[in-house]
């Protein structure tokens, strides 16, 4: 099976038909691709397979108009893309995308250099027997014939919750419940400069907490027990076939030298018990939170947020997926909840540890530092006399 794009005028006219699904989101791989790959990409080392929608809280839906071709989604089925590249046997990337995203800087290539652009009002997406080599290609480039992609296509599937059960709720009827929510806590304060710096973090683990260049304020800094860095940046063991992840947990304090932001001390990374990597690469289940909130029933720390892999290597501008974002909104809405990231390039295994944190409608970079495990930022805190006054901000960023 193969994925084609259809392009279509007023009444579902068919403009263009079979447009090989490779070539349209070729733009945006190259978008996304570190400069060394990108020289030498080309459209057969790309594999695209269309996920379904999975429930009404789909991003994609209703059917945006896309921003750069002006095309509407039309017949939308699919709400993702799963992008496989693979350059001389090394896959070099795999990730989910919103599909408006991976096709509309193809969609608007062609456009601009097709004369049939200016009656095109929408696309379709679908999967084909034909092998590629009979779609239509963008561009006047010799149709090829498809590769094989079956090894790059590795879904784990999400797993069945048990007990569960879909309730249709009667309108004429009151609830017989409540749904409110919880208050949290008050974060205590507490100065970063509290916090112990680990200075000799082992260099092989340190260059995979990346320094982050210098910014306007962020809204949370994350401070990372060593044996958390340590773990992320090296000694657990992730898949190399399927993103994996897990929560955070540990302490949140408010900065006391600058009190909008809040310090996430990092204690633990747990792996969720039941993550199903099958739709959304990344996926919670009821099963998995139930799991955490009964382990921090019995250990010291709140739920900071979570975690998971990207199995493709770091690079400046991307960084959490148009899959993440919205999951971490809906998931994680407490200001000071953090998304840690991991990027594991395929074949060095090299990683890079990044966390990112809410800020208005955007996911944004944190500091972090490494702090010794078991520092005890409890007792820290209840040294700290809440004050008000207003101390110069040196430490608004990382030095
Ligand atoms: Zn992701």
């Amino acid at each position: 099976m193969n994925t084609v794009i259809d392009i279509l005028g007023p009444g579902n006219t068919v403009l263009a038909e079979a447009l090989d699904s490779r070539e349209v989101v070729m733009p945006f791989v190259l978008r996304t691709l570190s400069a060394a790959v990108r020289s030498r990409l080309r459209p057969r080392d790309i594999t695209v397979r269309p996920v379904p929608l999975v429930g009404p809280n789909d991003p994609d839906a209703p059917a945006p108009v896309l921003p750069l071709s002006q095309l509407t989604y039309r017949k939308a089925h699919y709400a993702y893309l799963y992008i496989a590249v693979q350059v001389r046997g090394d896959v070099v990337y795999r990730h989910h995308h919103r599909v408006g995203e991976a096709v509309d800087p193809g969609l608007a290539s062609w456009l601009e250099r097709n004369p049939r652009a200016e009656r095109a009002v929408a696309f379709t997406v679908r999967r084909v027997e034909q092998s590629l080599a009979s779609t239509r290609s963008l561009a006047s480039a010799p149709a090829r014939s498809p590769r094989s992609s079956r090894s790059l296509l590795r879904f784990r599937r999400a797993p069945a919750v048990e007990g569960a059960a879909d309730i249709e709720p009667n309108p004429q009827r009151p609830a017989e419940f409540r749904i409110r929510r919880i208050a949290e806590p008050p974060a205590p304060l507490a100065k970063r400069g509290q916090f112990v710096h680990v200075t000799e973090f082992d260099p092989a683990d340190s260059s995979c907490v990346e320094p982050i260049p210098a910014g306007p304020t962020r809204p949370v800094a994350a401070l990372v027990a060593e044996t958390v860095a340590r773990e992320l940046c090296r000694t657990r063991q992730f898949s190399r076939e399927v993103e994996e992840g897990g929560f955070l947990l540990g302490h949140v304090y408010r900065d006391s030298l600058a009190p909008e932001r809040h310090l996430a001390v990092v204690t633990e990374a747990v792996q969720a018990e039941q993550s199903g990597a099958s739709l959304l690469h990344f996926v919670f289940t009821g099963d998995s939170f139930e799991a955490v909130k009964r382990y921090l029933h019995h250990h010291d720390g709140r739920l900071l947020g979570w975690y998971h892999t990207h199995l493709f290597p770091a690079t400046a501008s991307f960084g959490l997926s148009s899959v993440d974002v919205p999951l971490h909104f809906t998931t994680f809405r407490i200001p000071w909840q953090l998304a840690g990231l991991v990027n594991i390039a395929p074949r060095t295994g090299e990683r890079v540890l990044r966390f990112y944190a809410r800020q208005g409608n955007a996911m944004v970079r944190c500091a972090h530092d490494v702090v010794p495990a078991g520092t005890d930022p409890v007792r820290m805190a209840d040294a700290e006399e809440p004050s008000h006054s207003k101390e110069p901000s040196h430490s608004e960023e990382p030095s």
